[in-house]
């Protein structure tokens, strides 16, 4: 009976890592359900550790006849690159970079990491390549302490504290406790658990991604609910995590982005411009307009109307 315990706890681990896989990319509306994954192709192999390099060709992909989604992305991305992503909101920002984890299989053209087609290898290891702060990382019902060694099963405790440090977290995991008692790195999260602020959520979320150490980053609103003084704070952070790896950020804090090598601009699920931030303000266009319009540097959710 210790060995069928055991067993449910790995099978239970599992399907909570899955849900927690899936819950990464939750973005307000959308959730997938374990049923809806994808299965692997039969004799997908496994990718190692790529390089970093990320291709789109002709991409296309709908979330039905009438909803929106992304249509001919061609994005080319060198391994080590830091791209921005901008764009209103319902632009496409968050479905490009869900097909990227293959959380929906593209209708049109084909997605490659390091030449790959991601279709063709497994999902675990496909996963295993990518790191993912959002504004919303689901909290499974475990320790402070498993939420973060999920990013890397297997990892010490000292290296888990370390990722906490970095991520500025640790202290207010130190003051936490649960309505069983268990404190600290032992008090559970998730709906069961402490209730944390989203802020807090998310560095939890980005010192998983400082423990995964993957080759290929995603932000996706990464600092959005952090007050300006914790984001001033992880800042060194965010440069130390995204030194050496392929890096897709998408911000609606402009500012944040001035130093990306490239900057995507999106609208209605298309790439309309892209160059560094000197030459997005020179072409004068959209970006610009973004720029110079939203005095903060931030596109509001009144831009989503436009
Ligand atoms: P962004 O991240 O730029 O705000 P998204 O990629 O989330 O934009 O959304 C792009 C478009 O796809 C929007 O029109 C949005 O309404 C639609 N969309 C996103 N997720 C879903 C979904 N699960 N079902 C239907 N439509 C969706
Ligand atoms: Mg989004």
């Amino acid at each position: 009976s210790l060995r069928l315990a055991q067993m449910t706890g790995w099978v239970s681990f599992t399907l909570m890592g899955l849900y927690a896989n899936l819950g990464e990319v939750e973005d307000g509306m959308r959730t997938l359900t374990p049923e809806q994954a994808l299965r692997d192709a039969p004799g997908a192999k496994e990718m190692d550790r790529a390089e970093g390099r990320i291709t789109l060709e002709g991409v296309g992909f709908a979330y039905g006849r009438r909803s929106g989604g992304i249509e001919h992305i061609d994005l080319d991305i060198a391994a080590g690159e830091k791209v921005g992503i901008v764009g209103a909101s319902g632009a496409g920002k968050s479905t490009l970079v869900s097909v990227l984890l293959r959380l929906y299989d593209v209708e049109a053209g084909r997605v490659l990491i390091d030449g790959q087609d991601i279709r063709d290898v497994t999902q675990e290891s496909l996963r295993r390549q990518i790191g993912m702060v959002t504004q919303e990382t689901a909290m499974f019902n475990r320790s402070a302490l498993d939420n973060i060694a999920y990013g890397r099963p297997g990892a010490d405790l000292s290296e888990i504290e370390d990722a906490a440090r970095q991520a500025e977290a640790h202290d207010f995991i130190l003051g936490l406790e649960d309505h069983m008692g268990r404190e600290g790195y032992e008090a559970h999260l998730g709906e069961r658990g402490v209730k944390l602020s989203g802020g807090q959520r998310q560095r939890i979320a980005l010192a998983r991604a400082i423990l995964k150490d993957a080759p290929i980053l995603i932000l996706d609103e990464a600092t959005s609910a952090l007050d300006s003084e914790v984001e001033a704070q992880i800042q060194d952070a965010f440069r130390q995590i995204m030194a050496g790896k392929t890096v897709l950020a998408i911000a609606h804090r402009l500012s944040t982005l001035i130093e990306m090598d490239r900057i995507i601009v999106m609208e209605a699920g298309h790439i309309v411009e892209q160059g560094t931030h000197d030459e997005l303000l020179a072409q004068g266009g959209l970006y610009a307009r973004y720029w110079e319009r939203q005095s903060g540097g931030f596109i509001g959710v009144q831009d989503a109307a436009e």
